[in-house]
């Protein structure tokens, strides 16, 4: 018949019209990431680290950074942490090292750059700096007041003698 493929074809961009939609508008719209996707950005809670380094010792390519600062009671802190992206093999054995859960990623898959310096991360946010320096502020306040508590156990115990 004549005419008979021009209308298969419209039928099937008819169907396709109102049908499941196959494409998104990237980077508008972005793929919801699974559960076990490994990219994007390290993602860092101050709240949950313990400063045990078990991560940075577990990645094989030295892609992460710590600097680790005792406080006044002599409990070890995280000032900073830094992850290079450009080393990083998204291999997940820095994640899977922490036994705190405190690391996970971010499931962001377009973290391109122009510039090499822009990847490295520092994940202690301006929330985490002010976690730390109220965790060595009290430290400090708690050491003070145990030496402060012992010189006067050592004078009353000088005074009785
Ligand atoms: S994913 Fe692997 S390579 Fe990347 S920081 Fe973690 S341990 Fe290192
Ligand atoms: S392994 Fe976890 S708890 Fe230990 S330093 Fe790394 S992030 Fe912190």
């Amino acid at each position: 018949m004549f005419g008979e493929g021009l209308l298969t074809g419209m039928g099937v961009t008819w169907k396709h019209f109102w049908g499941k939609k196959e494409t998104f508008c990237y980077p508008e719209e972005k793929l919801p990431m699974t559960e076990r996707f490994r990219g994007g950005h390290l993602m860092f809670d101050h709240t949950k680290c313990v400063a045990c380094t078990l991560c940075s010792l577990a990645c094989p390519n030295q892609a992460i950074k710590l600097k680790i600062v005792p406080d006044a009671m002599k409990k070890r802190h995280i000032e900073s942490y830094v992850h290079l992206v450009g080393r990083c093999l998204y291999c997940n054995l820095c994640i899977e090292a922490c036994n705190f859960h405190a690391l996970s990623w971010d499931k962001n898959y377009a973290i391109s750059t122009w510039h090499k310096e822009e990847m490295d991360d520092e994940l202690v946010t301006a929330e985490g700096k002010e976690f730390f320096n109220e965790m060595m502020e009290k430290a400090k306040a708690e050491a003070e007041a145990k030496a402060k508590a012992e010189a006067d156990k050592q004078k009353n115990e000088g005074g009785d003698a």
